[in-house]
């Protein structure tokens, strides 16, 4: 197992030094803001939404290791979903973070290196803010309406 953390720790530590799909998106027609009061995480996130698919999707802000490498790993991941299936990860990986099922890690793939945050529920808002913001930024329908984003 110790093994196993260090090989996640290394994911983490990858992702926060360089973030993938870090940076403005000019054509997004989604986008929202979040805040994470307890560490001072703050994340933007834009979208391109087609057809209800995910077709890009890009993120700006600072914030600790655990937050910008859970944002890098979720544009990896979202990337082409749709919109459901892009929530259907959200649940899964809400319930590994705070615990609520030992998750089948295999179906999670690298989201699957932030198991061990369960174990730290400070650090649970750090590693969902992220989330909670696509979420936002899904539920809204026009560029012109943002929606500041307070996690649970
Ligand atoms: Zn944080």
């Amino acid at each position: 197992m110790s093994d196993l953390r260090d090989l996640y720790q290394e994911v983490i530590l990858d992702h926060n030094r360089h973030p993938r799909n870090f940076g403005a998106l000019d054509d997004a027609n989604r986008q929202a803001d979040g805040f994470n009061p307890l560490c001072g995480d703050k994340i933007r996130v834009r979208l391109i939404v087609e057809d209800e698919r995910i077709v890009d999707i890009r993120f700006e802000g600072a914030g600790c290791a655990i937050s910008t490498s859970s944002a890098s790993l979720m544009t990896e991941i979202l990337k082409g979903k749709t919109v459901d299936e892009a929530k259907a990860v959200f649940q899964t990986f809400h319930d590994l973070v705070t615990g609520k099922t030992e998750g089948d890690l295999a179906t999670l793939g690298k989201l699957a290196v932030f198991a061990g945050v369960s174990e730290f529920p400070a650090r649970v808002k750090c590693a969902t803010l992220c989330w909670h913001t696509t979420q936002a930024a899904l539920d809204v329908n026009s560029k012109s309406e943002q929606t500041p984003v307070s996690t649970e």
